[in-house]
């Protein structure tokens, strides 16, 4: 599962209360179809003819919230599949620990809790390590430590920064 790397835009004129900034991706073409494989309420079941059912996304969503220790999960995954258990992905939300820190969809672990409610595990999920990461957690929260305790410019260097 590959998401698409995207870019910051920062306006350079000054905005006086709001500074904004914008997320874009480069243009993708695919005779693919896009499709949303799960949303933030809940998984969604996707059949392709051909490549059966896509039980990767929802697996890998679950995957997200048990490797973190219930701190953050990925959702809203959308994009089209290329082949069998290969994705090109875009536009994630992300729950976190703290409710609308990462956007207006960030529900916190009341999402994550909810999007588990009404998830079904397929064999993807029972073939993978549904364990805590201490490694990928510590990078998680380390990030968002120093996301949260700086200025906005500062958040920007810490996001360029994570690319580099
Ligand atoms: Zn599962």
């Amino acid at each position: 599962m590959k998401y698409i790397q995207p870019f910051i835009l920062l306006p350079m004129f000054e905005v006086s209360d709001n500074q904004h900034i914008y997320k874009m991706e480069n243009f993708q073409e695919t005779d693919q179809k896009f499709q949303y494989f799960n949303r933030p309420k809940q998984e969604l079941k996707v059949i392709d003819e051909i490549l059966g059912e896509a039980k990767l996304a929802n697996a890998f969503t679950h995957w997200t919230y048990a490797a973190t220790g219930k701190r953050f999960m990925i959702t809203d995954v959308q994009g089209w599949q290329i082949e069998l258990g290969h994705f090109n992905l875009t536009g994630p939300i992300v729950f976190s620990p703290v409710p609308d820190q990462l956007g207006y969809v960030d529900w916190g672990l009341d999402g994550m809790e909810s999007w588990m409610k009404k998830h079904i595990c397929n064999d993807i999920c029972n073939d993978l390590p549904m364990i805590e990461d201490q490694n990928l957690i510590y990078q998680c929260m380390n990030y968002m430590e120093q996301f949260q305790n700086n200025s906005f410019q500062e958040q920007i260097n810490v996001i360029l920064g994570s690319h580099n």
